[in-house]
């Protein structure tokens, strides 16, 4: 069986700056793929690659075994691949309801956009509670929560999660993680790019490591939770640690 995403010696650049230098890695349909890293490796930067974002500077990103390198991020939404939280994505003075009829206005029938709208409330029955609530005035769970609801009725097949964590309390990360997996139960492929480590892995099967913007390791959760204090330590070279201050990425795994 091939690939539903390969990336293939994937190379970006910030103007004079290189910020990914041959990546290459592929996953299989229905499987969860944790990227994970220090700050500034490039984990944002190869999300944004591969949802045509950001142009490539070298290499390929296949789907589904269709070559979309350089292809504008709208055509590569509409083949089913879509990142989130994608701030374009949500829209804060309209509704619950509108937000997701935006989402969907490019259903072919009123029955395809009804049966979408109905499935993202199915998954997530705290937003069916709010449909009338403007979306800027969600918690930052719900927001999370109706950007995933978002990204589900664009008819995904392969979703980016690019740290859906960030800046909220540790019991809500569990509720959004919660709801990743609800997504997962649908079929959908992901790859999650997570400062929450452990629960990453325990989310996804395969994980991959990026230092330097350059893959440093890859594997199964299940092997990189065993190796994970050699693996990635959340250090840099220097012995620095990238994420004083917060460092969930290496407190969770002491
Ligand atoms: P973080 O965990 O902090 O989000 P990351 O692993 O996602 O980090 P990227 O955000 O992809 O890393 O950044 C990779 C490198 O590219 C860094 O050196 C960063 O400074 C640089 N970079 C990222 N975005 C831009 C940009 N828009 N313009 C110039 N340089 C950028």
């Amino acid at each position: 069986m091939s690939a539903l995403l390969e990336v293939e010696d994937l190379e970006v650049a910030y103007g004079p700056a290189k910020a990914l230098f041959g990546v290459s890695f592929h996953l299989e349909a229905q499987r969860v793929l944790a990227v994970l890293g220090p700050n500034g490796a490039g984990k944002s930067t190869l999300a944004r690659a591969i949802t045509g974002l950001v142009p490539p500077a070298a290499g390929h990103v296949r789907f589904d075994g269709r070559d979309i390198t350089g292809l504008p991020a709208h055509e590569i939404r509409r083949l089913g691949l879509s990142q989130a939280p994608e701030g374009r994505g949500l829209f804060p003075s309209l509704t619950v309801l509108e937000n997701l009829q935006a989402a969907t206005r490019r259903c072919r029938t009123r029955a395809e956009r009804r049966a979408a709208i109905e499935q993202a409330f199915e998954t997530y029955p705290a937003l069916a509670q709010r449909t009338k609530q403007r979306a800027g005035t969600l918690s930052g769970g719900e927001q999370q929560m109706l950007s995933l609801a978002i990204a589900l009725a664009h008819n995904v097949r392969l979703l980016i999660i690019d740290e859906l964590s960030l800046g909220l309390a540790p019991i809500v990360v569990d509720r959004v993680f919660e709801s990743v997996q609800r997504i997962r139960e649908r079929g959908v492929t992901i790859v999650v790019i997570e400062q929450f480590v452990e629960r990453a892995l325990e989310l996804a099967d395969d994980c991959l490591i990026l230092q330097h913007g350059a893959v440093s390791w890859q594997g199964t959760s299940a092997q990189a939770r065993a190796d994970i204090k050699t693996l990635y330590l959340g250090q840099n070279t220097d012995g620095t640690n990238d994420r004083a201050g917060s460092a969930p990425a290496t407190a969770s795994l002491q």
